[in-house]
Order: structure tokens, then sequence, then C-alpha cells
């Protein structure tokens, strides 16, 4: 059921100019995507909302803009090189290529289900009386998925963290994981595979240098770290903020624009005294959650979830979690990445990299608490929260319609202007209200079809508002206003409009509620 939602929802994106395939005319490129009319907007709102959120509501953060391609020794420095693989492993039968990690993670995922599909029984049996926490608790069935679960997670946590290929394989044959594809358990050896895009700089006459393309933004800020808080005279605990492509040659690639192998960032590294990291990392962790709950998909269908292995870099690491069609996953990660970074660019450039805190009249490298979210996965997420099927039938009469309940300040368009026909002076007065307000807002004007159809081709790309223009607005200079996701309708002076549509769908408004 939810994945079948999920199949409709990627026809929608390209049924309506949200997502293409990138090259379709090829026949795509894969987990590779185009965003089209209506998803650059949305994904321009969002990038504005995370944005704003971030520099212009702290006086500490700033934002920088860094390259994409970067001096090869910067990933000598961070790890990548050496450290940024995916364990992967191959099925004889279908030659399907898998994240071991993630094979594992979804036998982990199961136990959840089970036990949800527990709680869900128990709560259809006992009705209103039924204590979710307390049954999760002390039920025999849950206890035992729960320690089966908490068993392999420790078990994965471990072969990993000990980088050990031949135990992710055996775990993968003692729990009998088959291909999703061809169902047979006809593995290969685990490998490790280094994620990173290498092109060549430079013609070879003048001998060219491999480089990468970067396969995160946080190190555009790490080395310009100096430069941000010499030029902006920052005092620690301040933050660098930046939204930017990233590259990854992803194994798996088969879940729409949420795995791609060209997506984009946006990352704060925010950098503090030594010591005080967790507790920053603690504050992190609650700002984000809100800034997502504050879209208002439901707080239910959000969750923390603790690294099992630590990044390289980590003291402490966390995702904030969505509920997909496909299960919960992650969003964002919100990661303590101490001065790991700082001080292994101040070992391979040479060049000394401290901070002199005035306050303690001391020296030294600052530690990071980074928060990290792919704009990609953040529109999926918003994508997937919003996409609704309505049964419309009444007395007997079919009708339905598929709607964006989209938040209307990140609407690509915020109101669709309509004359009622398409003479008698309608449409000249239409293009006037259309004049006054296109300066503020992203307003489309449509006078094709009738109303009804105009209405749900404004629904199925999520505008909040339709006005309509019929006669009577050429005598009260008043029009009809039509709420998407009610969809009443009500009388408004052509004065009042500026007024509401600032109202409702100003960034402002919701960055105000932070
Ligand atoms: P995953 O475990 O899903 O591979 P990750 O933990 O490697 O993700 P991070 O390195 O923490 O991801 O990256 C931060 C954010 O960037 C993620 O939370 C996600 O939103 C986004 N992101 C990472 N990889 C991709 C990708 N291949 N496609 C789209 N977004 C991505």
């Amino acid at each position: 059921m939810a994945e079948d939602l999920f199949k409709k929802l990627v026809a929608h994106c390209k049924e309506y100019g949200y997502v293409f395939p990138s090259s379709d005319l090829y026949d795509g490129l894969g987990a590779v995507y185009d965003y089209g009319q209506y998803g650059v907007e949305l994904k321009n709102n969002i990038k504005k909302y995370w944005w704003d959120s971030m520099t212009r509501l702290h006086q500490n953060i700033v934002g920088i803009d860094s390259a994409i391609f970067m001096h090869p020794t910067v990933w000598k420095a961070s790890g990548h090189v050496d450290a940024f693989n995916d364990p992967l492993i191959d099925n004889k039968d279908s030659k399907k290529r898998y994240r071991a990690d993630v094979l594992i993670e979804e036998q982990i995922a199961k136990y959840e289900e089970k036990m949800e599909k527990e709680v869900a029984k128990a709560q259809k049996r006992f009705g209103e009386k039924f204590d979710a926490i307390l049954f999760v608790q002390t039920n025999p069935q849950v206890l035992e998925y729960a320690a089966q679960k908490a068993k392999l997670t420790e078990r994965m946590a471990k072969a990993l963290n000990d980088n050990n290929l031949e135990e992710l394989r055996q775990i993968i044959v003692d729990y009998k994981i088959v291909c999703p594809v061809c169902g047979t358990a006809n593995w290969t050896e685990v490998r490790q595979f280094n994620l990173m895009f290498a092109t060549e700089m430079g013609s070879t006459a003048e001998g060219a240098s491999k480089i990468y393309l970067r396969p995160e933004t946080a190190q555009g800020i790490f080395v310009n770290f100096l430069n941000v808080q010499k030029t902006g005279r920052m005092k620690i605990p301040f933050g660098i903020a930046q939204i930017g492509k990233a590259f990854r040659n992803e194994i798996v690639a088969r879940q729409f624009i949420f795995r791609m192998r060209e997506f984009e960032q946006m990352e704060m590294q925010f950098f503090v005294r030594p010591g005080s990291e967790l507790e920053w990392f603690a504050q992190w962790k609650e700002a984000r959650m809100k800034w997502h709950q504050l879209l208002g998909f439901g707080s239910e269908n959000y969750r923390f979830h603790d690294h099992e292995k630590l990044a390289h870099y980590a003291n402490a690491a966390c995702d904030i979690e969505y509920r997909f069609p496909f299960g919960f996953k992650e969003v964002e990660g919100i990661h303590s990445r101490t001065d790991f970074d700082l001080s292994q660019h101040q070992k391979y450039s040479g060049k000394k990299i401290q901070y002199f805190d005035t306050e303690l009249n001391e020296s030294y490298t600052p530690y990071v608490v980074e928060t990290s979210i792919g704009v990609d996965r953040m529109f999926l997420q918003i994508l997937s929260a919003a996409y609704c099927e309505e049964d419309l039938s009444k007395e007997g009469k079919q009708d339905s319609r598929i709607v964006l309940k989209l938040p209307p300040a990140l609407a690509p368009v915020k109101m669709a202007v309509m004359p009622l026909v398409k003479k008698e002076g309608l449409p000249e007065k239409a293009q006037e209200i259309l004049e006054m307000l296109k300066y503020d807002f992203n307003c489309q004007y449509d006078e094709k079809d009738s109303i009804g159809k105009r209405y749900r081709r404004q629904d199925a790309i999520g505008t909040p508002f339709c006005i309509t223009i019929d006669h009577q607005s050429l005598e009260d200079n008043a029009v009809t206003i039509r709420h998407r996701d009610t969809m009443e309708q009500e009388r408004v002076a052509i004065d009042c409009l500026y007024a509401i549509l600032k109202e409702k769908t100003d960034l402002g408004n919701l960055l105000r509620r932070i």
C-alpha cells in the first residue's frame, strides 16, 4: 500500500513538473535527477527556509559558498580517501548490488514492523483504555522482538566498527537474508567500495592531477575556518553555513531522490570550546527537530536515531528520521565531529589552525558540532507528507482529487489568478491583480478550461490559494478566494489580497515561530 503510494508520488512528480529523470530523452541516468518548473521553486523555498533560519536568526552564523573542486590533499586529510567506503555485496543470481549494512538494517526494520503490528492489534482489541507504553514494556511477544532487534543491531554495529567484512556476510547468511529481487541467498563476498568520484584537472601535457568531486560540503567550511573567523571577527561559539552540491557514487540507487549520486546538502559547522561540544550537540538536536516539526506534518512522524557506528571523526551522532512511505529513514544528521577535521588540516597543510579565546586567555583547536541535511531528501520528505488522494464523491457522483498539501510558505505558486471567462474585461482585471501581486509573490495566471479543472491543476501542484474574477468583480472590486485544503470559498476585497497572502505564505511568519 505504502509502496504503491510511493510509486504514485514518483509518477506525480514527473507529470506535474516537479522532478524528471536526468537525460530523460536517453532513458535517464542512474540516480541522477533534474528538477522541473515547480520542483525548482519548492527546492529554492526549502533552501531559503534553512538558510534564513541559520544565518538570519543567528548573529553568530554566517554563510559561505565554496567550490566543488578542492585540493586533493583535503580528502586525504579528512579521511575520505582511505575510509569513505560502503560495504558492498552482490547477488550472483540477480546480479544486483547491495550495501551489506542496508540489507541488515532492513532486517532490523522488520522486527520494528512486527512490534508495531502487535501494538496495533492490541490497540484494536482494547480500544480507548489501551496503554501503548505499558504494553510495549510488558507484552512478552513485543519484548521478544525487541530483544532480537537489539541483538542484531549490536552484532551489526560491532562488525561495522571492526571493519569485519566476513562477519557482515555471516550475519546475512545467518539471518537468511535474501535478494529482494530474485529471492535467493547466493551472495558474493563483502567488499569495500569508495564512494568518491574522481576526475582529472589540467591537461595531460602539463601533468594532470587526480581530483575528487566533493562528497560533502563540510570540508569547504573547514578549510575556510580561519578566513571567515578572521575577516568576520567571529567569536567562538560561531557557525558557518553552506548549501551546495555533493557527489557520491552510491552503490544502491533505487529510491528516487532519496539516494542520489549528485545531490545537494545544507550543512552548518558550529565551532565551540573543547569540552562544551556535547551540550551544543544536545541543543542543536532540539533546534533542528523543531525546524522540521514546524512544517506541520505531525510530530509523531519524526524521531531521533542514535548511530550504532560512529564515523571516523565523531564522538556523538544522531539522525532525524521521518516516516517515509517506505519506513522511518534519515533526513538529517547531527554530528559532534570533535577537533578531528581542523586538526587534520593543520597537520596536512602545515599551517596553524587555532583560535585565541580572549575570555580564557588561551589558544585551542575548536570542536565542531555539525548539522547536515540533504535538500533533495527534505524535498522528498515534504512531498511524501503533502501528497494526498481525496475522495470527493457525493450523492452517487464519483469525484476525487490529488492535492499537495504543502506548507504555504514553501509552495511553488502562492496564488492562481483566474478570470471566470476569457472575455468581457475579466482577463484584463485578472492581469491587473497579477501585476499588483507579482513583485512579492509567485502568482500564476490561468484562463484555460473550466474553473473546476483549473482548481484541480492548482491542487496537484500545491497552490494554497486560487482567486476567481467574475463579472461582479468589475463592479465591487471583490473576488472569490478558494482555499486549497478545505476547498472553502469566500468573497474578499481585492485590496485585502496582499495582506492575506502575506500572512499565510510569508516565510518570515514561519521563521518567527522557531
Ligand atoms: P546514508 O546513511 O543514508 O547513506 P549518510 O549518513 O551517509 O546517509 P551524511 O553523510 O550524514 O549521510 O549526509 C548528511 C545528509 O545528506 C543526509 O542526512 C541526507 O539527507 C543527505 N544525503 C546523503 N547522501 C545522500 C544521497 N546519496 N542522496 C541524497 N541525499 C543524501
